[in-house]
């Protein structure tokens, strides 16, 4: 029996180790794993400088409070600043606690010019931007939010609706935030021209733009943000899965604008930013912010899409559409796709669903050829013996 809480329906399956792209479960089994923890696990298993990194820096220091310097979390935040749209950085520990911390920042730049009833953020009906009370209300799905009383302060719309977008910004509406990618939505990309369009429209209405970047950033599309290609420029950028390669690190992104709110008492965090887990940010973004390396998940990605198209058009009937950007992949069913991914994962392939049918490809970002084409491989024998 298992004293964990029931609020997972868990797969009967257990993993002792890791090794880059594979997982070895604890009855012998070797797996390739293609959904890195859901985007988390962006180097794949024990990756050699991060555990070179750990072992070092656990040596040394681990904890202090916020209350003092740490070096390790200013190089992050320079490194992190330097890389992108950002002036500011404030570190967290997960998804959620950045998106929430995104909306309070939203909020209190208004707060603190004077426009205290601007609080309203606008978000895609369905979306996903964490598990907190606050979350769960920003993300609008009926699903996660039944039971759970109510917290206002959140308006929706219906992804791609552009009008219903433009009439539900009202006087109060603080930002409009939105996932670049939504990720567990069924990998919906927000083409470059809506990016666009939708910084035009908070520029005119002079609202914040935030960009949910916990799943689709830190590399997995082969740009270093997913907005990048737009090249618009958002107020303030949630992140985390990827950052940390594994260590829990969450951190909202921001611009001097904004964080001009954020007074000494506004926000805290006990353990976020603190200097073991920004060591591990320091390696994983060293390696995954090269040009070279984001060359490397884009000629990755193009392979892996090429071929995953050629799979459609075998089975027309079985794959209604191959989705997303990077490495960052869904392979839209015709039918539900529960049976699909336990197939996969009878033939040693690790996938997860997402919304609309959608079977999730996620391998690490340095995922080698040679794992690419075992997958296709499996995806093509599963696919044939459904047919
Ligand atoms: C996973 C995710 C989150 C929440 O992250 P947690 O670390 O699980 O709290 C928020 N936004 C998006 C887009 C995500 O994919």
């Amino acid at each position: 029996m298992s004293y964990l809480a029931k609020n997972y329906n868990r797969k009967k399956i257990s993993f002792k180790s890791g090794k880059g792209s594979y997982l070895f479960s604890t009855d012998g089994k070797k797996y390739l794993d293609m959904l890195s923890g859901i985007a988390v696990n962006s180097l794949g298993h024990a990756h050699p400088k991060l555990v070179k990194t750990i072992r070092n820096q656990s040596k040394k220091l681990w904890h202090v409070s916020n209350a003092f310097q740490i070096p390790e979390g200013e190089k992050l935040a320079k490194k992190l600043c330097q890389k992108t749209f950002a002036d500011y950085i404030i570190f967290q520990n997960s998804g959620a606690e950045a998106t929430e911390a995104a909306i309070k920042i939203a909020r209190r730049y208004f707060y603190s010019i004077g426009k205290p009833n601007k609080t309203r953020i606008l978000c895609i009906k369905n979306s996903f931007h964490g598990r907190t009370l606050a979350t769960i209300f920003a993300s609008g799905s009926k699903k996660m939010t039944e039971g759970f009383g109510h917290v206002s302060g959140f308006d929706h719309f219906i992804f791609g609706d552009h009008k219903s977008l433009k009439k539900k910004i009202t006087k109060n509406t603080a930002a409009i935030m939105v996932e670049t990618i939504m990720g567990e939505g069924g990998i919906k990309v927000i083409p470059d021209w809506c990016l666009k369009e939708l910084r035009k429209l908070c520029d005119k209405k002079k609202i914040l733009l935030i960009l949910d970047e916990v799943q689709c950033g830190i590399s997995r599309t082969g740009d270093f943000f997913a907005f990048e290609k737009s090249k618009v420029k958002p107020d303030i950028v949630p992140i985390a899965k990827g950052i940390g390669g594994g260590f829990p690190i969450g951190a909202v992104l921001m611009n001097k604008k904004v964080a001009s709110g954020m007074t000494p008492g506004t926000h805290g965090s006990t353990f976020g930013g603190n200097p073991l887990a920004m060591a591990v940010g320091n390696t994983v973004m060293d390696i995954v912010s090269t040009k070279k390396f984001l060359n490397n998940v884009k000629k990755s990605s193009k392979y892996f899409f090429s071929n995953l198209n050629k799979l459609k058009q075998k089975y027309p009937n079985i794959i209604k559409d191959i989705r997303g950007r990077g490495l960052l992949i869904g392979i839209q069913l015709h039918t539900e796709q529960t049976k699909f991914i336990k197939k996969l994962m009878d033939n040693k392939l690790l996938t997860i669903r997402a919304a609309e049918n959608v079977v999730r490809i996620l391998p690490p970002l340095n995922v080698k050829k040679k794992e690419i084409d075992i997958a296709l491989k499996i995806i093509d024998k599963v696919c044939s013996e459904i047919k």
